[in-house]
């Protein structure tokens, strides 16, 4: 095979172009950036902030969504979950606003 960039004649095993120092095994790179702890941490902060409030979730989801997918699904995914769980809280505020007002 031969580098994508400079032409040079590489070996399959090679990780890197002996000549201009392409990265000859881009996909590699793409791994490693997806198993980045900087992505992890964003993961639990984004889902975290989407349980807290599902409307920053939302926000957070449409902001990042084509940046950082994997951090922007778990804000919409905890912002989801939290919507029918506020729901229910309020509920209960009302019964027991109503319980009051007897
Ligand atoms: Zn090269």
């Amino acid at each position: 095979m031969y580098c994508t960039k400079c032409g040079n004649k590489v070996s399959k095993s090679d990780k890197f172009c002996e000549n201009c120092g392409n990265n000859l095994n881009p996909q590699s790179v793409i791994k490693q950036e997806t198993s980045n702890p900087i992505n992890a941490n964003n993961k639990v902060l984004f889902g975290a902030l989407g349980f807290i409030s599902p409307v920053a979730g939302l926000v957070l989801y449409i902001a990042n969504k084509d940046t950082e997918p994997e951090a922007a699904k778990m804000a919409g995914l905890f912002a989801l979950i939290r919507i029918p769980i506020n729901i229910i809280i309020y509920f209960f505020y009302f019964v027991f606003w109503l319980i009051e007002l007897l």
